[in-house]
């Protein structure tokens, strides 16, 4: 039987930075996949979306070329090669990872892993042979799979998953998407900017409900005016499939309407992938659907760790990363800090795009904190001007008495690389008068952060 000192199930963005961290200090490791390499993320996920989402925002360049003294006499879309371009993209960081393995000297071993007590992992390979492996340190990262609401199953054809709307073999005329979370979201405008008619459908009374309530009702406008329907507080309670297209009745508060539209998207969320892993066998302890972990990643059974989506925290790849680069440098002895969850960015693609770090306004006046907010349109910035981007804001959060900045919230163009800086300052404790005497560079967007700033102390200079 091989052995190992670390072995990692899952090559999402969570496994496979785990694996090549654990080599750099020195283990001898394996990962187990059962399909490509990266997971969720490089091929399901964060990368090919946002190839999707860049040909749209080509696309919406050419259909606004005039705003900027050009002429483009014809221009069209072929959605298949925008797809196929978006799948080349996947295809490309997968074999990117298959490098990095390689390069790392991790052994990648192609199958199902189901983890055993004794730390051995039984593989099952595509030819249904079982092959066990030892370590002593195993690390669960196998991820999480589009939720499945019981009103909403889903057939992968007429009712969707994010796996099916990233690859369809013809672009839907009318497209209903249920929930409005970044995945929803960023599928909203995506098909609504090649020309899908989309109808967007959220349960909470907000659009982007974990965002900050001034930056939701931002991005409601902005989709309203790219022509977006977008219904809140209300809900898919019934879809029937039986006829050419789908009929989705959605209550609100007004009563019951039925939709019609070719495909449903149902965006509601994750389900981790738990099921025939070996939990139960080893003992190891879930609580609603994700494996209980400490701040170091170790499960209640010790040899055992988990870490990514499978665990609680938030379901985003640099947070699945960043989880396994600390578990694996707790394991080699190192004097590691826990990860602080109120620190971690989360931004969502669309256009404009959103970007956040810390409280919204609202939790941080339900937590008690005395705040100043400040809070700078990107309609007064020259570099948006310029670029013709002047939708949206930066909104900071200070506390009033110890000038710790509690929050940043964004929505604009490019906000995505923007929010950066907020997470460094706040990790390194900075007060809202040092970003305000940190010169930031003229013309740029990054600019409307420091005014935000100083218009949360009353010192805003383009206002
Ligand atoms: C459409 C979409 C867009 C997204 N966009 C972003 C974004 O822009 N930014 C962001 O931060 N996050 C984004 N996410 C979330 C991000 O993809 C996940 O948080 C991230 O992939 C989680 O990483 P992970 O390593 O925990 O798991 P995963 O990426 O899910 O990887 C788990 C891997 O384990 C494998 N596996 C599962 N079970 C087994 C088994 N028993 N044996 C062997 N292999 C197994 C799976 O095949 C998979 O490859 C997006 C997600 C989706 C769906």
């Amino acid at each position: 039987m091989s052995k190992y000192d670390i072995i990692v199930v899952g090559s999402g963005p969570g496994g496979y930075v785990t694996a090549i961290r654990a080599s750099q200090l020195g283990f001898k490791t394996a990962i187990v996949e059962k399909e490509n390499l990266g997971g969720v993320c490089l091929n399901w996920g964060c990368i090919p979306t946002k190839a999707l989402l860049k040909s749209a925002q080509v696309f919406e360049y050419l259909k606004h070329a005039e705003d900027y003294g050009l002429s483009v006499k014809e221009y069209d879309k072929d959605f298949g090669a925008v797809v196929k371009r978006s799948r080349g993209v996947a295809e490309g960081m997968s074999k990117g990872v298959q490098f990095l393995m390689k390069k790392n000297k991790i052994d990648v071993i192609n199958g199902f892993g189901k983890i055993k007590s004794g730390k051995k992992v039984e593989v099952t390979g595509s030819d249904d042979k079982k092959t066990e492996y030892q370590a002593d340190h195993i690390i669960i990262a196998t991820g999480a799979r589009s939720r499945e609401l019981p009103s909403l199953p889903q057939d992968g054809k007429k009712v969707i998953g994010y796996r099916e709307a990233m690859n369809l073999p013809e672009q839907p005329k009318k497209l209903i998407v249920v929930g409005s979370g970044a995945i929803g979201i960023e599928f909203a405008y995506f098909y609504n900017a090649m020309g899908t008619e989309v109808t967007v459908v959220e349960y909470l009374p907000n659009i982007v409900p974990v965002e900050d309530e001034d930056v939701s009702k931002q991005l409601e406008r902005s989709f309203k005016k790219a022509g977006v329907k977008v219904m809140t507080s209300a809900e898919v309670t019934k879809v029937d499939t039986s006829g050419k297209g789908v009929k989705a009745t959605i209550k609100t508060k007004k009563g019951e309407e039925v939709l019609e539209a070719d495909i449903v998207l149902s965006a509601v969320g994750i389900k981790t992938n738990i099921e025939n892993i070996g939990l139960e066998d080893v003992g190891i302890a879930t609580d609603r659907d994700k494996i209980l972990v400490n701040d170091y990643y170790q499960t209640n059974i010790p040899g055992y760790y988990a870490i990514g989506d499978v665990t609680p925290g938030q379901a985003l790849a640099h947070v699945a990363s960043a989880e396994g680069i600390l578990c694996v440098e707790k394991i080699a002895g190192m004097h590691v800090e826990a990860l602080d969850y109120g620190n971690i960015p989360g931004c969502t693609y669309c256009m404009p795009e959103v970007a956040s770090v810390g409280l919204t306004e609202k939790q941080a006046r339900e937590k008690g904190y005395e705040i100043k907010v400040g809070k700078f349109p990107f309609s007064a910035s020259g570099k948006a001007k310029a670029s013709g981007t002047p939708d949206g804001f930066v909104k900071v959060i200070f506390d009033a008495k110890y000038g710790e900045w509690l929050g940043c919230h964004m929505i604009g163009a490019g906000v995505t690389d923007m929010i950066a800086e907020a997470v460094v300052a706040r990790k390194l404790e900075t007060t809202g008068h040092e970003v305000l005497k940190a010169v930031h560079p003229h013309p740029t967007m990054s600019e409307a952060v420091m005014e935000a700033v100083a218009d949360a102390y009353d010192e805003v200079i383009h206002l």
